[in-house]
């Protein structure tokens, strides 16, 4: 039997048209959650809230302006009345060092990848009752550097201490606030660069799981923390990574040390 923890609760989703937050927003609504999708690709979300039901609802929203996402706030409460989980998920990866990276571009991501979740949260929390959760979506690139990769890292490492700051910050309203770490998650942000050659092979022989998770793989730790089954849980970094942040990185040494 299907567990139906989110029965009538009011979930509104950023980045929901596609990979985590389309996987989450069909977990949620699975579970009775009337759902509130927003994202810029607005046919995606459009699509998705029509196979979830009559309470479902699509939202465009470009969550990088506070405008938009105080447009969608007012939405979700003028159809529902008030906001029980808001996932902040929408987010745009970005190469470059601090001195490739121009500008508008890093600009660009730090306003995706972390003024949102301000705006979502400064707009949605008013309207968040007693026992709501806050889900965002940080990333294990907010917990350690990578190559090329400096306005993503700063961005999603803000998002990680943010989380922090929120879950202090709201917890005597009875609002617990958490973050999602991903590691390598199979959706359209990763599949360019899981086809270059090779890549895939390197970046898979770094994860102890040896394998990217399926989206659906990180909705089921969302559903859980947005969930009365983590009541007491706020203000944590929950990392699924497939053990790639358990492993200190240096080699397999035993296989050259020990006699095969
Ligand atoms: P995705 O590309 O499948 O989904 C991202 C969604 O965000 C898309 O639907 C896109 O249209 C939307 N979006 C982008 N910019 C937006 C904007 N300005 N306003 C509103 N919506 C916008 O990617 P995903 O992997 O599902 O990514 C979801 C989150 O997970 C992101 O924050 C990403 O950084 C994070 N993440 C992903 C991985 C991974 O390996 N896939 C790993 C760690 C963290």
């Amino acid at each position: 039997m299907t567990r139906k923890r989110f029965e009538n609760k009011v979930a509104v989703i950023t980045g929901a048209a596609s990979g985590i937050g389309a996987a989450t927003a069909r977990l949620l609504a699975r579970e009775g959650a009337h759902v509130v999708l927003a994202d810029v690709n607005d046919n995606g979300g459009k699509s998705i809230a029509a196979d979830l039901g009559p309470t479902a609802m699509a939202v465009k929203c470009d969550v990088s302006s506070a405008a938009e996402v105080e447009a969608l706030v007012k939405a979700a409460v003028e159809r529902h009345g008030r906001i029980d989980i808001l996932f902040n998920n929408a987010g745009i990866g970005s190469f470059g060092t601090s001195v490739e990276i121009q500008p508008a571009e890093w600009e660009r991501v730090i306003a995706i990848d972390l003024h949102s979740v301000y705006y979502a949260c400064h707009f949605a929390i008013p309207h968040m009752p007693r026992g709501s959760a806050i889900v965002n979506t940080a990333s294990i690139s907010g917990l350690g550097g990578d190559y090329r990769f400096a306005a993503y890292n700063a961005a999603k490492g803000a998002v990680v201490n943010y989380t922090r700051a929120l879950a202090v910050d709201h917890g005597r309203d009875g609002i617990r606030v958490n973050a999602l770490c991903p590691g390598l998650v199979e959706t359209p942000i990763t599949a360019g660069v899981q086809q270059m050659p090779g890549l895939r092979e390197d970046w898979l022989k770094r994860i102890p799981m040896e394998r990217a998770a399926q989206p659906e793989e990180m909705a089921s730790v969302v559903a859980f923390l947005a969930s009365d089954d983590a009541s007491y849980v706020t203000g944590t970094i929950m990392v699924a990574d497939g053990g790639r942040t358990a492993h200190t990185g240096q080699p397999e040494v035993a296989q050259f040390a020990l006699p095969p």
